[in-house]
C-alpha cells in the first residue's frame, strides 16, 4: 500500500518553518511496509487544500494531514477532506463536551470559536488529544482511508502512536521494506548509471535509488513483500547483478563510509596508517579519525603546506621539489615514504596537489592532485585531475587516497 502525507499550513510555506511531522509519520509507516510516494505541504487554503485531497485520493491508498484542525477560520483541513469526499460536517455533542471539560479543568472558559473543533467529518472516527483540543480523524472511503492530525509535534505523535498506528497495522495488508546500500568510490555517477541502468530498470520492486556525492556514490534498493524473507531474495537477485557489473568499485553493502571500511581493514590486518598532507591539509587525517576506536591504528601524520616543511619534516629531497615541482609523482611519492620511515607505521598515505582556484600551472593545472602510498613493498604515486571547485577537489583527493588504500589492503 501506497501512502501520501499532506502537511497544512502556510507558516510550512516559509523560510522559518520545517515540516518535521512527516518524517516521524514515514518512519513508522515504512516500518508497516507502507511506501511514502508524495508529500505536500500546502498552505490554509480551503479549495487547494481539497484539490490536492482530491489528487492523492486518485493516487494512493493511505492520505494523512496534519495541521489545521485548530479553532480558527484559517484551520480549513476538516472542511477542505470534507469537500473532498463528498460529505458534510457533522456536530458531536460528547467531542464539544469533552473539549469544555479541558478547558474547564485548566480553569479557563471554552471560547466560542473553539465548537468547531466538535465537527467531524460525517463517518469518521474521532480521537481524542491528550495534549490539545484538536481531535484527529480517521475516515474510510471507497477502500482509502483519509487520515487527520494535529498539527504540532507534541500531539501528533502520541495520537499517532495510541489511536493510528494500531489501526493501521490492522487495516493495511501486512507487508515488509527491506533496504540495502551500496557505496562505490572512484566512479562518475553517469558511467556508473549507464553500467547498471540495464539491470535495474528491469525491477520495480526492488525500487533503485542512486545518491551521488563528490568522489562517492550510494545505490540504495528498497524491497517491499509480503515477508522478509521474499524481500531479501529479491534484494539478492538484484544486488547479485549489481555486483557483477561494479566489481571492486563497492567498497560497502552495508551503508559504511570508506574510513569505517578502510580502518575495519587496517585493525583486520594488524596495521597501523600515518598521513602526509599538503593540499588537503589535514582533512584526510580528519577523515579516519572520524570512526570510533581509529587510534588503535591510525598513528598520526604530517601537515606539510610549504615545500620547506615537506624538506625537514618528510626528508623529501630538495632536487625532486626543483625538478618536478610538488604537485608531482615524485614529490608524493617521497612524502608517504618519509612519512613512513618516520612514523614506523605499515602505511602511509600522501596527497599534493593544486586545489585552486589559483595556483594552476601549465605542468599542473588547478585540480591536480598526486597521491602516495608506502608500505613494506616501497611506495609508489598516481597523478589524478579532479575537476571541481576548491572543496570539491580536496574532498575528492581524499576519497580517492582512502580508496587506494582500500585496495591495497585487499
Ligand atoms: P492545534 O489546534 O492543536 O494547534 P492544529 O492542527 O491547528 O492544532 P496548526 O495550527 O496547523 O495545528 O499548527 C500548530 C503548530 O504546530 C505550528 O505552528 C507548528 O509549530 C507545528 N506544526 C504544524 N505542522 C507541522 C509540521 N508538519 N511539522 C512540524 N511542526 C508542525
Amino acid at each position: 500500500m501506497n501512502a501520501e502525507i499532506i502537511a497544512v499550513g502556510s507558516e510550512l510555506l516559509t523560510p522559518q518553518r520545517l515540516d518535521t511531522n512527516s518524517l516521524f509519520l514515514t518512519e513508522h509507516l515504512n516500518n508497516l511496509g507502507i511506501e511514502v510516494v508524495c508529500k505536500m505541504v500546502v498552505g490554509d487554503d480551503r479549495s487547494r487544500l481539497a484539490e490536492a485531497v482530491r489528487g492523492a485520493l486518485a493516487r494512493s491508498e493511505i492520505i494523512l494531514l496534519t495541521g489545521g484542525l485548530g479553532p480558527t477560520e484559517d484551520d480549513v483541513t476538516r472542511e477542505a477532506v470534507a469537500a473532498a469526499l463528498g460529505r458534510s460536517l457533522v456536530f458531536r455533542a460528547d467531542l464539544l463536551e469533552w473539549i469544555e471539560e479541558r478547558f474547564r479543568r485548566a480553569g479557563r472558559r471554552m471560547a466560542e470559536i473553539n465548537r468547531r473543533q466538535a465537527y467531524i467529518i460525517e463517518g469518521a472516527e474521532a480521537w481524542r488529544n491528550d495534549n490539545g483540543t484538536a481531535p484527529g480523524l480517521w475516515v474510510e472511503h471507497d477502500g482509502r482511508v483519509v487520515i487527520l492530525l494535529p498539527g504540532p509535534p507534541a500531539e501528533l505523535q502520541p495520537m499517532f502512536l495510541r489511536e493510528c498506528l494500531p489501526k493501521l497495522e490492522r487495516w493495511a495488508p501486512r507487508q515488509v521494506i527491506r533496504t540495502r546500500v551500496y557505496r562505490v568510490a572512484g566512479m562518475p555517477e553517469s558511467d556508473l548509471d549507464q553500467l547498471i541502468a540495464p539491470v535495474y530498470r528491469k525491477y520495480a520492486n526492488p525500487i533503485t535509488t542512486i545518491l551521488a556525492a563528490p568522489g562517492d556514490i550510494q545505490i540504495h534498493l528498497r524491497a517491499r513483500c509480503a515477508t522478509a524473507e521474499e524481500a531479501e531474495r529479491l534484494l539478492d537477485e538484484l544486488g547479485g547483478q549489481i555486483e557483477v557489473l561494479l566489481g571492486d568499485k563497492i567498497y560497502s553493502r552495508n551503508g559504511e563510509s570508506l574510513e569505517v571500511v578502510v580502518g575495519a581493514r587496517l585493525r583486520a590486518a594488524g596495521a597501523t596508517l600515518s598521513v602526509a598532507e599538503s593540499c588537503t591539509a589535514g582533512l584526510l587525517a580528519a577523515r579516519i579519525t572520524e570512526v570510533p576506536g581509529s587510534s588503535d591504528y591510525f598513528l598520526g601524520g604530517f601537515l606539510v603546506y610549504s615545500a620547506d616543511l615537506k624538506v625537514r619534516l618528510l626528508g623529501v629531497p630538495r632536487a625532486l621539489l626543483d625538478e618536478h615541482g610538488v604537485v608531482s609523482e615524485p614529490v608524493a611519492q617521497a612524502m608517504a615514504a618519509g612519512a613512513r620511515e618516520r612514523t614506523q607505521s605499515t602505511y602511509a598515505l600522501a596527497v599534493t596537489g593544486v586545489a585552486g582556484p589559483s595556483g594552476g600551472t601549465d605542468a599542473a593545472p588547478v585540480g591536480t592532485v598526486c597521491i602516495g602510498l608506502a608500505d613494506s613493498t616501497g611506495a609508489d604515486a598516481r597523478r589524478f585531475r579532479f575537476p571541481g571547485d576548491r572543496a570539491r577537489v580536496r574532498t575528492v583527493a581524499v576519497q580517492t587516497a582512502l580508496d587506494w588504500l582500500r585496495r591495497r589492503l585487499g
